[in-house]
């Protein structure tokens, strides 16, 4: 039986998401920012909590580690390499390791660049990857601790994954990364016909998360700095491809 994974929107724009395997019960609180919407959408479904997942270390995806583990004793797991800065953290992973629920298997991918010790968990067999800010719907995570080297080497390894992966970022952002990408790859039709897509989701209210591998290889600027036509509508032509992610990163810090 497929893993049940649902959106928990929290705080103005951020998602956390409840994965369940309706074979043990066993379910998994990703990025819980705030108890709150967890235990709602926890009690509206009748599961028990049996584990966090945390991404990365920012208050807005641990900041209710503590609370949702005294309630319901759920195990929380993250990277290894911030069991100081993750509160409550119980086991510590990293690349190649594995994280289950129930028989659901989930490997933690490495991705630095937003911070220095930033993971990824990608259930292949599920076709889904949490990626917490590292990519986002046309969009990529801010740099605050890693380098731009450190962010495309993560970004190409998401891009790597199977096309149908369904990509659980953890925040909404899509409509103001559709503007930023409209302003450097505009001519594109694919993204062309995401922004109408995105801005038709958004007028009713739909999350645009999750987007997909397929979807952001074809439209995601960051995803782009290696693509020739990317590359010339940005006016970098004779750039390498990290240099070229590194000057579309600046641009979108300083768009407005
Ligand atoms: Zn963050
Ligand atoms: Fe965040």
């Amino acid at each position: 039986m497929p893993l049940d994974i649902r959106l928990v929107p929290m705080f103005a724009d951020n998602y956390g998401f409840l994965i369940h395997d309706p074979v043990s019960g066993d379910t998994a609180a990703v990025d819980p920012g705030e108890p709150g919407p967890i235990i709602a959408a926890l009690e509206a479904a009748g599961w028990p909590l049996t584990l966090i997942l945390n991404t990365h270390h920012h208050e807005d995806h641990v900041g209710g580690n503590l609370a949702l583990k005294a309630r319901y004793g759920a195990q929380i797991i993250g990277p290894a390499a911030d069991r100081d800065r993750i509160p409550g953290l119980d086991r510590g992973v990293g690349e190649g390791d594995l994280v289950e629920i129930g028989r659901h298997a989930a490997h933690v991918l490495e991705v630095h660049g937003h911070t220095r010790s930033h993971i990824a968990y990608w259930f292949a067999a599920d076709q889904a990857v949490f990626c917490g800010d590292t990519l986002f719907a046309l969009g990529c995570g801010r740099l605050f601790e890693g380098t731009a080297a450190d962010m495309w080497q993560s970004l190409q390894a998401l891009r790597a994954l199977p096309p149908e992966t369904r990509v659980y970022c953890a925040h909404e952002y899509t409509q103001s990364n559709c503007r930023f990408a409209l302003s450097v790859d505009g001519a594109s039709p694919a993204l062309l016909a995401r922004a109408e897509a995105i801005t038709a989701a958004r007028a009713e209210g739909i999350a645009t998360v999750p987007s997909t591998i397929a979807l952001e290889r074809a439209t995601n600027p960051f995803l782009r700095a290696d693509v020739p036509e990317f590359i010339a509508a940005a006016g970098l032509a004779g750039l390498p491809a990290v240099e070229v992610f590194a000057e579309i990163r600046r641009r979108k810090d300083s768009f407005r």
